[in-house]
């Protein structure tokens, strides 16, 4: 298995937006990651990415779906779009087995739409919170495959059903010969949160409190190494900057 990080740039965002009722108006740099495994004989992408809309244009979000970016400004290359990511690896987007979505923010299905014709996996939970609406998530040529509670796309990778971000949010462990990688995705954005205990944004406060204790379980019994969603400290500590990376082989 090979796993490799992607770089769907960053967001800059009011301190709030992550702990929310913080008024000290800083701001703060929250790198946006997509992964891609190989294993099984496919290839499997985890996340899309922020919308085409925002590529090199901070006012992009704000264009297309009004998202002011005094509160959320994306910092977005065209190098970092979902497809010329996957073409720095030398993949078109037809090469994708299967692409799953760990949740449908923007800054996690907000490229979808480039990937349209390859199979898509999401909670029923994350699919029913968005019943009749559209977006970023949905273009024609997406056909939503659903699952339910934990599941693993390809040996060796497990993903969670950790609620409480969004309704269907979903955190992943990988296995390897060694020790073991769990990757939360935005149950816990950062460091930050996993030491303090702080909430970031969430749809429903009691899942996201059991999410995280889940989480909590699963990295002591397992003894993995986290990886946060959304930790700008522990992207420049994984090495990445601007192109996709493997950080992961196992035999
Ligand atoms: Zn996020």
């Amino acid at each position: 298995m090979k796993l490799y990080l992607l770089s769907g740039g960053s967001v800059d965002v009011d301190r709030a937006v992550i702990f929310p009722g913080d008024d000290s108006h800083r701001h703060v740099t929250l790198p946006v990651m997509q992964i891609l495994i190989e294993g099984d004989g496919k290839r499997t992408l985890f996340d899309t990415g922020m919308p085409p809309e925002a590529a090199g244009d901070t006012d992009g979000l704000k264009r297309a779906y009004d998202i002011d970016p005094n509160w959320i400004k994306p910092l977005m290359s065209a190098e970092q779009r979902i497809d010329r990511q996957l073409a720095a690896l030398g993949l078109k987007p037809s090469d994708l087995d299967l692409v799953v979505n760990t949740h449908f923010h923007f800054d996690h299905a907000g490229g979808n739409a480039l990937l349209a014709g390859v199979p898509f996996a999401v909670q029923r939970a994350e699919l029913e919170s968005v019943q009749g609406e559209a977006g970023w998530w949905d273009a024609p040529g997406i056909e939503f495959q659903v699952v339910e509670d934990d599941w693993s796309p390809v040996t060796g990778v497990e993903m969670l059903r950790t609620p409480g971000h969004t309704p269907g949010h979903q955190s992943m462990l990988v296995r390897t010969a060694d020790q073991p990688w769990l990757f939360t995705w935005d149950a816990v954005y950062t460091e930050e949160h996993w030491r303090t205990g702080k909430l970031g944004a969430v749809s429903d406060v009691p899942a996201a409190r059991a999410s995280i204790e889940r989480l909590r379980q699963i990295a002591a019994a397992e003894d993995a190494r986290l990886i946060f969603g959304h930790d700008v400290g522990q992207w420049g500590s994984l090495g990445m900057g601007d192109e996709p990376r493997l950080i992961v082989e196992t035999p």
